[in-house]
């Protein structure tokens, strides 16, 4: 058995926006199939699948990604091996196009599991990846939200969640042929952030969480509630207590997002069997998933 899900964020995606959507969702889900299909492990099938959803500026991740208070782009992403129990995320990191990779490269090469800021930006520098321009991560349409932005008196990030303005946070889960589980998730966070505000994203147990006697989840949503529901693992919980049911494990976990932290956002995740299941309380979710056991792929927004 092998299984992939990938995400794309959970909000209001107007009309005029699915497309993208769809196809960016689509086209990291082949990605991933690819890997995994021909024996490749669940950390490489996560990893290009998010670079993959990075590099289309249609998400905030990577490039398209929103732009903090004072002008800048900050990035978190993580990454989590489920049998070997490693992990590797960066918080509020400046110009490295793929977050993911620099995740990974932490996972595989260092002791440590998050690295934050300038510290992330140093080890990327050691371990051979480059740094980008800020204008290589900005998009017009960021530019342009950013400055409506900076008109306004005051803007929280419970207000942004209520609006229709984009959170596509991206995230992957794969079952590989060896029954490891990885998950992954990439964010740009959320518009107009305080500089240094870290989101759910590149928290283990909040934003990602993978056991592969269990299972595996990637969120997105607002993150000031996610973290407080700790929701990734929260969701690995609810499996655990009865691992057949994928889908009531996602929904018991926004169930609790709503109830406890009054949250919005949705969430990823496959059983230790590749079954997968999603659940949100936004209005839309980009997402596609494939197991070996489906005849065609489901790609849903
Ligand atoms: N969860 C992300 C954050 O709060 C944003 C999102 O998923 O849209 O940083």
């Amino acid at each position: 058995m092998i299984a992939f899900i990938v995400h794309g964020g959970a909000w209001d995606i107007p009309d005029d926006q699915l497309g993208a959507n769809r196809a960016g969702v689509e086209k990291a889900l082949t990605i991933g199939w690819e890997i995994l299909s021909n024996g490749g492990s669940a950390v490489e099938a996560v990893e290009k699948a998010v670079v993959s959803l990075e590099d289309d500026p249609t998400f905030d991740a990577g490039v398209g990604s929103h732009v903090n208070a004072a002008g800048e782009i900050e990035l978190d992403a993580s990454i989590m091996n489920g049998t070997t129990f490693r992990a590797g995320a960066v918080a509020a990191v400046q110009s490295i196009r793929n977050p993911i990779a620099l995740a990974r490269k932490i996972m595989d090469e260092s002791e440590h599991i998050l690295l934050a800021g300038s510290g992330a930006v140093r080890f990327a520098l050691e371990h051979g990846m480059q740094r980008c321009s800020n204008d290589e991560l900005l998009t017009g349409r960021e530019l342009e939200l950013w400055r409506t932005l900076q008109g306004r008196k005051s803007f929280s990030t419970k207000e942004a969640f209520r609006k229709k303005i984009s959170h596509d946070t991206v995230g992957a889960v794969a079952l590989d042929s060896d029954g490891v589980i990885v998950s992954g998730t990439s964010t740009g966070g959320t518009q107009n952030k305080y500089p240094g505000r870290v989101g759910d994203s590149p928290l283990i147990g909040c934003g990602t969480y993978a056991d592969s006697a269990v299972g595996g989840a990637s969120c997105t949503g607002w993150g000031e509630a996610i973290i407080k529901v700790v929701l990734a693992k929260t969701a690995v919980d609810l499996l655990e207590r009865n691992s057949a049911d994928s889908s009531a494990a996602a929904a018991g976990a926004i169930e609790r997002l709503v109830k406890k932290a009054d949250g919005f956002g949705g969430i990823i995740l496959l059983n230790h069997r590749g079954v997968p299941g999603v659940a949100f309380n936004t209005p839309r979710m980009a997402r596609a998933y494939l197991t070996s056991e489906m005849n065609h792929s489901v790609v849903e927004v």
